[in-house]
């Protein structure tokens, strides 16, 4: 089984559903609309493609690769039936309303993960420390936090300091580091941020780092989709097939008043009145533009980094873990400083184990000869020798070398205004996670995509 199935004929009734809605909308088109081109087949570029048919209007979407769903690829091979790992998009929280509605809408159920509310498991200096509240910790892991600091959870020290500050102003000069050490973070609290905040707290303008963080802090408890994360870019691109152009890269941007001119690979040149282009900022930079490059991008765009994630995976006994005392978190100072387990089981007791490394920990890995972070099972016979035994599947995708992606998300760093991005020059229209938001979250795809929607209707309504 793919994704998720035991609502196949529903779902299957829905889209039957949705083509008569389409069809009886298509009706009111105009005759001589001609239709918006969408380039990248991730999940901000067939949500636009989505939206678009829903509202009535004709749109062809172009993606380089023969998958659609970019950042979003579950791995099933070389697993056990039932079991599936994330390479991408994986963990959504409570406040991510535009997946839940998209879900919802496409029938696709949302999993809690299990055991949260267990022990966490820290490791230190080659041990396992299980423990149920901050008080729990070891004086060794916990000595010179101050003492408000020992009363909140380490690992998620940065939110607690984000939660009661005042907003910052856009132009504030400083690094998310230097405001926290304003607001009392301690020498060892400072290592606990380094570990576990996504984003380089040293490297990133303080008011990107609140505004990410205050969201993070208000999340709520995560979850996954049922059947993987591909069921949601598959049920889109299903939706809407016959306008999705698959191993069609897109190289050249010819910007006209008017009208803009796309030339794939082929050569083959497609005209639009509007072109909506949802790429990642590597790709984004790569295109040709003729006459030049638009100034969002110059301006905007060179105020972003790109940051890159790595997530690799293992096949483990989820019973052996379990009589191990772990269900489900570890983490720890060293690579790799958080590792979970998805919530799905094998009939024969097996599970997924993945674990994620961000940024300067990549190269790291490399350069100790991990063949490009791909062998878990190595790894966890360095890092996690109490699981050497257990994992047996493993398999991760270096997003960091891929040229259609190059990288995971982009954040504004130090020094930067962070300003919002100008959705349109002339008949270009930016969408895509990079550019809202949720940088580097589903829900920023979707929020990116609907900006830019409304941004096509109110153009040419
Ligand atoms: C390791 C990792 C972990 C993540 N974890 C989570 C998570 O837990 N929760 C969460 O919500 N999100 C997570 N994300 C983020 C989420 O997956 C992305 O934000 C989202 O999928 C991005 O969608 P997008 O459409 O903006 O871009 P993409 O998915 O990157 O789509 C861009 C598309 O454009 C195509 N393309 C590129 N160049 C061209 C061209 N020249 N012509 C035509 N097509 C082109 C690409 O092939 C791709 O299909 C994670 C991402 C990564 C990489």
């Amino acid at each position: 089984m793919k994704c998720w199935s035991s609502s196949r004929r529903d779902f299957l009734k829905t889209i039957a559903g949705l083509a008569v809605s389409g069809t009886a909308l298509a009706r009111t088109r105009r005759p001589l609309e001609r239709p918006v081109l969408i380039v990248g087949g991730g999940l901000a570029g067939l949500a636009v493609l989505d939206a678009l048919k829903a509202a009535g209007r004709q749109a062809v979407l172009f993606e380089a690769s023969p998958r659609l769903g970019g950042r979003i690829l579950t791995i099933r091979d070389g697993l056990e039936p039932g079991l599936r790992a994330e390479a991408g998009g994986e963990q959504i929280m409570r406040i991510h309303q535009r997946v839940h509605r998209l879900a919802s809408d496409l029938r696709i159920p949302l999993i809690d993960y299990p055991f949260l509310e267990g022990d966490l498991v820290f490791r230190y200096h080659g041990r396992m420390l299980r423990f149920r509240l901050p008080s729990d910790l070891p004086a060794a892991l916990t000595d010179g936090l101050s003492p408000w600091e020992k009363t909140r959870w380490p690992h998620r020290l940065h939110l607690a300091y984000t939660e009661n500050a005042d907003p910052l102003a856009d132009d504030d000069p400083r690094s998310a580091l230097q405001w926290l050490r304003d607001l009392g973070l301690s020498r060892r609290g400072e290592a606990f941020v380094r570990a576990f905040a996504a984003i380089d707290p040293e490297q990133t303008s303080a008011a990107y780092f609140q505004r990410i963080a205050r969201r993070e802090a208000a999340g709520g408890n995560s979850q996954v989709l049922a059947g993987g994360s591909d069921c949601l870019s598959e049920a889109l691109a299903a939706r809407h097939a016959q306008s999705i152009r698959r191993n069609t890269p897109i190289k050249t941007v010819v910007i006209g008043a008017n009208t803009a001119t796309l030339l794939d690979a082929a050569g083959v040149a497609h005209v639009a009145d509007q072109v909506v282009l949802a790429l990642p900022l590597g790709p984004l930079l790569e295109l040709d533009y003729r006459p030049g490059q638009p100034r969002w991008l110059s301006r905007w765009g060179a105020a972003r980094v790109v940051a890159h994630e790595l997530k690799v995976h293992g096949q483990v006994d989820a019973r052996e873990l379990a009589a191990l005392g772990i269900r489900q978190h570890i983490m720890g100072f060293e690579f790799p400083r958080m590792t979970w387990l998805l919530p799905e089981r094998s009939a024969n007791g097996k599970a997924v184990l993945s674990a994620t490394a961000v940024n300067q920990e990549i190269p790291l890995l490399q350069a100790a000869r991990f063949r490009g972070v791909q062998d878990m099972d190595r790894l966890l016979r360095q890092q996690l020798p109490l699981l050497r035994s257990l994992a047996v599947k493993t398999r991760g995708e270096d997003w960091e070398h891929n040229p259609l992606i190059g990288g995971a998300y982009t954040y504004a760093p130090t020094g930067s205004r962070g300003a919002p991005p100008v959705l349109r020059e002339g008949p270009l229209v930016l969408a895509g996670s990079d550019y809202s938001d949720y940088s580097g979250w589903m829900e920023g795809a979707l929020q990116s995509a609907e900006a830019a929607v409304s941004e096509i209707l109110r153009y040419s309504p």
